[in-house]
């Protein structure tokens, strides 16, 4: 089928669109109504009933039983676990019966607290099991950054580890936790703990605490039936990953979800049941979510979970899975390739990747360097795709699944189905024309998969997306152009746009052209305070190892680029080289605390900083002067 139909349709007949895509998963009632809206609100499939765990695992059962459902690789710890779908089905419903053993039922909160291994995926499909909200907290968030999201969910259960694992070093989580429930205002009843054994000097407290390894073993072969959930009950909470600021307690419903990761696995990732994916995500992250566990299993496949470094023990480790499991699709993050790129080249080549089919970037601009790097190095398509915690799933990139359009570098490509996007100015509102700058944008009603509002915050949800312009829209708060063949490129986000002179321009832009350098690994880019002309671009980079230049050379050289290909105006006024960048945990660049840094104001709330040394390594920078 090609592209333009599929989209089309999806735009001038929403309802017979996803009432066909609906058919993609179990319904145990069908909707009664597709679509009904109270804008800036939707409810799709309603009256359907359904359950995101049937889908995902039981469904499964009769035709693909013994296929592999998941193989968890940890390069942590060595262990490597496969389990098929009748093994997962017995895990899942040992796990749902634990949950019911604690008094966890349906529309129960759960805080999920665990590193990227098996337990975490039984973990999930268990809530979702029997109703259960799971709201997952990427393993390894300091204490106070635990204890906020537990008060926003109230969870009747905590699940946690005793520890992970970064790059051969144990990292006690228990003790996080412990810390996170006593500043708690509403600490959970029970912890249920998976103790992997890392941690020999894990307390636990009496009665509070509970050994999931026991637990398990009274409900080995327990069968809990499924909890058939309305439509539009909330599945599961994830939060945002706090680059701007506070992050958002997302909510997700359960029938549009399932139909949304039915279609976009097929669809947008080319997978079929049977085929195997690997998303190299954490499983605490959105695509995690998504690419992980529910859209792979829903979709009949093979997924790889996968807990360590991409380079360790040595950089070929990712394209060494891709050979042993026959990996056709592989989904990584733009940051994760930058941290490749530092390496020697030639691991790209040691592997048979044969079955490789298309590598998918998504999580921040993908810059044309980095594009050009991967893709001549493995030799396969790279398809760089654009969403938010919010939208749940792609909602710009190129779908081969469908038929592959032409990759053009630096932007994801076109819109996928339901996403009526548009480009606009911030200033007037009006649709900018194609090569102009502006926001991005989607008309209501979103689709099937995004959120359905801000956790108990139906005011916020409003707030924060839909009251920027006159017109009713989703804003992005993302900053894009579009060109004249549809194709949309992230320029950065709208709190990050620099504005000299009067002249806005992207931080993309100037990071982009400064990544042209060869020497050059990462960029991020800042625009800080002028006298005269308002703002001016400062650049912090890194470079890639075993660069024989000085870093001065460089430096000069990466500020030519930028007056060559932008013009005089982007020109930056200082240019820093760094050994590390400060990122979120999910490997976003942090401009708004390099800005600060250089203003001397408040950094403001890092508690989603990954590396704390960065920041010190950026303040010595500045002290020592360009
Ligand atoms: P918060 O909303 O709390 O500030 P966040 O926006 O970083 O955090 P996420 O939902 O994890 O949280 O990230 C979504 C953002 O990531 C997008 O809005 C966009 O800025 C960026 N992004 C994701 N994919 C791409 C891409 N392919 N190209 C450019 N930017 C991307
Ligand atoms: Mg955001």
């Amino acid at each position: 089928m090609r592209y333009e139909d599929f989209y089309r349709q999806s735009i001038e007949q929403p309802e017979q669109f996803w009432a066909e895509q609906a058919r993609l998963i179990h319904w145990e009632r069908p909707p009664e109504r597709i679509l009904e809206q109270a804008p800036p609100f939707r409810r799709w499939f309603v009256g359907g009933t359904t359950n995101l765990c049937y889908n995902a695992v039981d469904r499964h059962l009769a035709e693909r039983g013994e296929q592999t459902a998941l193989v968890a690789i940890s390069t942590e710890t060595g262990i490597t676990r496969e389990l098929s779908y009748r093994e997962l089905y017995r895990e899942v419903n040992a796990f749902a019966a634990v949950l019911g053993s604690l008094g966890v039922g349906r529309g129960d909160r759960v805080v999920i607290y665990l590193p990227n291994i098996a337990e975490a995926v039984f973990a999930m499909l268990a809530c979702a099991r029997i109703g259960a909200i799971h709201s997952v907290v990427f393993g390894g968030f300091a204490a106070h950054n635990l204890a906020l999201r537990i008060d926003d969910a109230e969870p009747k259960l905590l699940i946690c580890a005793d520890a992970g694992m970064r790059g051969g070093k144990v990292i006690p989580y228990k003790p996080l936790v412990d810390a996170a429930l006593a500043e708690s205002r509403s600490p959970p009843p029970h912890v249920l703990i998976v103790d992997r054994g890392l941690d020999p000097q894990m307390t636990r407290i009496a009665g509070r605490d509970v050994d999931y390894a026991e637990r398990r073993a009274a409900h080995l072969d327990a069968e809990v039936p499924v909890t058939w959930l309305e439509s539009n009950e909330p599945s599961y909470l994830l939060y945002t990953s706090g680059t701007t600021g506070k992050p958002k307690g997302i909510q997700r419903d359960v029938g549009g979800y399932a139909v949304a990761m039915a279609m976009s696995i097929r669809r947008v990732f080319d997978i079929a049941p049977g085929q195997v994916m690997f998303t190299t995500s954490d499983v605490g992250w959105a695509v995690g979510h998504s690419y992980n566990v529910y859209g792979p299993l829903i979709g009949g496949a093979t997924g790889l979970l996968y807990e360590g470094l991409p380079t360790h023990p040595d950089p070929g480790i990712w394209w060494r899975l891709c050979e042993r499991y026959g990996v056709r699709t592989m989904f990584s993050s733009p940051t994760a390739i930058r941290v490749l790129k530092k390496q020697d080249p030639s691991w790209l080549k040691k592997y048979d990747l044969s079955a490789l089919k298309w590598l998918f970037l998504a999580g921040e601009p993908l810059d044309e360097p980095t594009a050009h790097w991967i893709t001549d190095g493995l030799g396969v398509p790279v398809i760089d795709n654009y969403w938010q915690t919010e939208t749940g799933w792609p909602a710009i990139s190129l779908m081969p699944g469908l038929d592959l359009k032409p990759v053009k570098f630096g932007s994801p490509g076109l819109p996928t189905p339901g996403y009526k996007l548009k480009v606009i100015d911030e200033a007037t509102g009006r649709e900018s024309a194609p090569g102009e700058k502006g926001v991005l944008v989607f008309e209501l009603p979103l689709p099937p998969g995004c959120l359905t509002t801000v956790w108990r915050d139906d005011a916020r949800y409003v707030n924060s997306y839909f009251s920027h312009f006159k017109e009713q829209v989703y804003s992005s708060l993302d900053w894009a152009i579009r060109d004249a063949d549809g194709y949309v490129t992230i320029l950065g986000r709208t709190d990050d746009v620099i504005n000299v002179a009067g002249h806005r321009l992207g931080t993309r832009e100037i990071e982009e052209s400064v990544s042209t350098h060869p020497a050059v690994a990462e960029a991020a880019v800042v625009g800080i305070k002028d006298e005269i002309k308002g703002q001016v671009p400062v650049v912090f980079a890194t470079l890639k190892q075993d660069v024989a230049e000085p870093p001065e050379a460089v430096a000069k050289a990466m500020q030519q680029r930028v007056v060559e290909q932008l013009g005089a105006l982007a020109r930056p006024a200082r240019i820093y080289v760094v050994n590390a960048l400060p990122k979120t945990r999910s490997g976003k660049l942090l401009r708004r605390s390099l800005q600060a840094l250089c203003q001397a104001a408040d950094p403001g709330d890092l508690s989603t900083l990954d590396d704390p040394g960065a920041l010190e390594e950026v303040k010595r920078a500045l002290q020592r002067g360009p």
